[in-house]
């Protein structure tokens, strides 16, 4: 296949550490399929290689500067192998984690998550599905799973000319597996559950709210309960709230796995329950809110900085004094400084005064990389009620 070309601006994207080139920047097209290229610039000097998507408007994601790589099985094995040892500290603690964060790796588009003996990856680009084999062969060398399922049902896949699926691609995957968050036990299911079965980003700052729980504990926007879990285990009272059904009827079958304090679920709009608590005067020592993406895209910013604004608002009036709050939210499109802003915003306007105790982001696990804003989506703020 005949080179990439990409404009000057592109090759200035890759030196300033981005990986991905647009269809905008391309100046040659590659004449072949989805698969890797090699990449030169427009005066042909040779810039390194990459995976090439022909329908996407990310054409290019590079894997490998050097031109003189060879970007085979063996190529993707050391990359993976890298990730995986990068892991090693959590094996301990956890046995649920991700094991490749795509592009925050140096694998763009793979995304690899470990629950107990399982794996669930994510294949998102047109260019990586010609090295699944490759992929999967080295997952069972490097990590023996019993089984890895590809969730490769995400919407991004569309506009790599992808169909979206899930399907096993070695071994059996269970429908829900029991997995191990420190000294919390719950069920993940990698068929049918958010992402790949879980939020596994939220992990460290669980365990941070854990430390810090006390009283009487709400947790808005529960999902299948992760936080109410931890929240339990030092709360008097949890109350988790979140519309769907199947996520709560999970949450209560965590519940039962794990010793605690009791859990009250509720099935309800979080921004009503907020209302509603405000009316009748209820306070809480702690509160978790960590809302869905309100952000899906750059043109839903607006409202979305209104929901976050709202929904922070509320909660801050429902702090008891002194009570602790931890407040996240993994808009991508949500930069830091405006979650800030957002949160100044709301607590000027809830008539409380808020102290910022803890700035935090995203585990160890997810690793962001400062010249590709991508990986990072992740924010989250611990408030206190200071009177
Ligand atoms: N805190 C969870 C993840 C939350 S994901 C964890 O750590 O695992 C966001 C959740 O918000 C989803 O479970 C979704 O069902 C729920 N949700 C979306 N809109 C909602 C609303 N308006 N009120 C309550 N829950 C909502």
């Amino acid at each position: 296949m005949d080179a990439a070309r990409v404009s000057a601006r592109g090759a200035l994207r890759w030196q300033g550490g981005h990986p991905w080139i647009f269809r905008s920047d391309l100046v040659t097209r590659p004449d072949g399929p989805a698969g890797v290229v090699a990449v030169h610039d427009v005066r042909n000097q040779a810039l390194g290689w990459a995976l090439w998507s022909p329908t996407s408007e990310i054409s290019l994601r590079l894997l490998d500067r050097d031109p003189t790589a060879r970007i085979d099985a063996a190529w993707f094995h050391e990359r993976i192998r890298r990730a995986l040892d990068r892991r090693t500290p959590l094996a301990g603690p956890t046995n649920a984690y991700r094991l490749i964060h795509g592009e925050g790796d140096g694998l763009p588009s793979l995304v690899c998550d470990r629950y107990d003996r399982w794996l669930v990856v994510q294949l998102l680009s047109a260019g990586l599905e010609q090295w699944r084999g490759a992929i999967v062969d080295s997952l069972q060398s490097l990590a023996s799973p019993e089984g890895i399922l590809a969730r490769n049902d995400a919407a991004v896949r569309e506009r790599e000319g992808l169909p979206r699926t899930t399907e096993l691609l070695a071994g059996d995957v269970p429908r829900e597996i029991e997995v191990r968050e420190e000294d919390v036990r719950y069920l993940a299911a990698p068929w049918t559950g958010q992402k790949t079965g879980a939020f596994l980003d939220q992990r460290e700052n669980r365990l941070r709210v854990a430390h810090v729980a006390r009283g009487r504990a709400l947790d808005c926007f529960s999902y299948h309960g992760s936080f109410a879990l931890h929240l339990a285990r030092r709360a008097d009272h949890v109350t988790a709230v979140d519309t769907s059904r199947d996520a709560l009827e999970r949450a209560r079958a965590n519940a039962a796995l794990n010793a605690g304090s009791p859990i009250d679920f509720v099935e309800a709009d979080a921004f009503e329950y907020l209302r509603s608590a405000e009316r009748a005067g209820t306070r809480f020592d702690t509160i978790v809110v960590d809302p869905p993406a309100f952000a899906k895209n750059r043109g839903a910013i607006g409202n979305a900085l209104r929901g976050y604004h709202e929904v922070n608002l509320r909660a801050m009036r429902l702090l008891s004094p002194g009570g602790l709050m931890f407040t996240a939210s993994c808009s991508y499109h949500l930069t830091k400084p405006r979650f800030l802003e957002m949160l100044e915003g709301a607590a000027s306007d809830s008539g409380r005064r808020i102290a910022l105790r803890e700035l935090s982001g995203q585990p160890l696990d997810h690793p962001e990389i400062l010249s590709i804003p991508e990986t990072g989506y992740l924010k989250g703020a611990l408030l206190e009620a200071m009177d």
